[in-house]
């Protein structure tokens, strides 16, 4: 059966804006045009975070491969992320077990683990240096319902064999002077840079053989013995098997109703004096609708998100940045009263969500040999590098019943659960930003970019 898959033509800058503090001076990867046609075992389309992983792990199995991307390589939705790598999912235990059962809930939290784990091993493994730190994370909530909803969210947790503690106030409070009514406690969770990371793992592909090429992969011809890739230029690409790595850049397949896609915020503060800052770096995220999330970096700064809105068109996103900015900088002053407001970095981009939080990953339906990896949400590199070690198991043969929890043509949850019946995303009032005068001189309006 042959058939055709035309590629979205979305590049980086209608997917992310602004300015983000990753990448540093470090040196991007070499980047040639792509001046033959050839045949390749596995074709990466993408070099973001996820196509970088996925190239590590097939290269590992010594296949050969080639990652093609028409835009600089890290700088689309990777550059965009706070690279909190959580293994807990935007989606609580309980809301899982809601939709799927106890026992698929807690393995599927239990995967979300390994991978952070494995992503962590692999990091360290070849010394990849992308200022990738272990943190633990604090999930905080506020008021009497909430807390009553924290404490059996950890207790399922428990049941699922998963770490962590739960704190009341006054622990809170005593141990990390944070004033709300409760939170858990998790270990296991990381930081990175995530530019650094993406361009590390290129770099181990690259010198296993990998083909970074510069080019934009316009359809698919799949259905024989392998898929040719048609591009914008004169030549193809012939692969035995290929990897969609094209971020939110997505393909007209087929995408289960429970996908949906987003615009998110984040800024960067200026760095603080390390003694202001909370204890142990923790990764913070609170759940309350629209939510914030907060990290740190290794210069001290604080990184913080959230403010997720329903547009996608680039220009209202971009429009939003300064009110989004002011609320993000409110909701962290709330938290954190003791925090240097000065925001150095402010950014947006194009947010991917499904309904049950999971990512889609695997076979895309009726297209032989393509294999897609779209991990979403605030767990989207964990997700990817879970992709990549599917996708790579896949490629070579290797089925689990598990994998099924993840694909594409899953059916998810059961329908009375639907984006309708959800409050995650609030519109806030109009902020009057010029309260903050330096508030304008970091709203961009170049695409994102690193540093260097
Ligand atoms: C504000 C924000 C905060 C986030 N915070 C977190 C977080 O804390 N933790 C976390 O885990 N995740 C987070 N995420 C999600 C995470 O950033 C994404 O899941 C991840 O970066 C996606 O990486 P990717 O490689 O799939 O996509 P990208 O980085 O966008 O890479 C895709 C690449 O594919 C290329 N491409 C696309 N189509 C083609 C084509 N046809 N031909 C050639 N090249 C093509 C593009 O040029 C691009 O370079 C956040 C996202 C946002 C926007």
């Amino acid at each position: 059966m042959a058939s055709d898959l035309t590629l979205n033509e979305s590049d980086h800058d209608q997917l992310v804006s602004g300015r983000s503090p990753w990448g540093g001076t470090s040196i991007r990867p070499p980047y040639k045009s792509l001046s033959d046609s050839f045949h390749i075992d596995v074709a990466v389309i993408g070099g973001g975070i996820t196509g970088a992983l996925a190239a590590e792990v097939l290269t590992a199995r010594g296949l050969s491969v080639c990652i093609i991307d028409r835009e600089q390589p890290g700088l689309g939705s990777t550059a965009a992320s706070t690279a909190m790598l959580q293994w807990e999912i935007d989606r609580q235990l309980s809301e899982l077990e809601e939709f799927y059962g106890f026992e698929r809930a807690s393995a599927t939290y239990r995967r979300s683990v390994i991978a952070v784990h494995g992503l962590a091993d692999l990091i360290t493994t070849h010394g990849i240096a992308c200022q990738f730190q272990p943190r633990s994370s604090l999930y905080i909530t506020s008021g009497p319902t909430g807390a009553h909803e924290l404490a059996y969210e950890y207790d399922l947790r428990r049941r699922a064999g998963l770490q962590g503690r739960l704190l009341e106030h006054p622990d809170l409070m005593a141990e990390f002077d944070i004033d709300r009514d409760g939170a858990i406690l998790s270990p296991g969770s990381a930081e990175v840079d995530p530019l650094l990371l993406t361009w590390g793992l290129l770099d181990i592909g690259i010198k296993r053989g990998a083909r970074l090429v510069n080019a934009s992969a316009v359809r698919l011809h799949a259905g024989g013995a392998h898929v040719t890739i048609e591009t914008d230029g004169p030549y193809e690409i012939e692969a035995d098997n290929v990897v969609l790595a094209t971020g939110y850049s997505m393909p007209g397949i087929d995408m289960p109703k429970l996908h949906r896609t987003l615009s998110s915020y984040a800024i960067a503060t200026a760095p603080q004096a390390p003694e202001t800052l909370w204890r142990d770096g923790l990764l913070l995220w609170e759940d309350t609708h629209p939510y914030l999330y907060a990290r740190t970096t290794a210069d001290h700064r604080i990184v913080a998100g959230g403010e997720d809105d329903e547009t996608i068109d680039p220009q209202e996103r971009d429009s939003k940045l300064p009110a989004k900015i002011a609320a993000i900088r409110e909701k962290l002053r709330l938290i954190w009263p003791e925090a240097d407001m000065r925001v150095d970095y402010a950014w947006c981009g194009t947010f991917g969500e499904t309904v049950d939080g999971l990512p889609l990953i695997g076979p895309v339906p009726g297209v032989p040999r393509v294999y897609a990896a779209y991990g979403y949400g605030g767990n989207g590199i964990t997700f990817s590098y879970m992709a990549a070690q599917m996708i790579g198991a896949m490629i070579s043969g290797v089925r689990r019943d598990w994998f099924d929890d993840f694909a594409l043509d899953r059916d998810g949850p059961p329908s009375k659960f639907t984006w309708e019946a959800e409050e995650r995303i609030v519109t806030p009032p109009p902020l009057d930003v010029t309260q903050d005068g330096d508030i304008e001189s970091v709203v961009p309006s170049s695409p994102v970019s690193s540093t260097s």
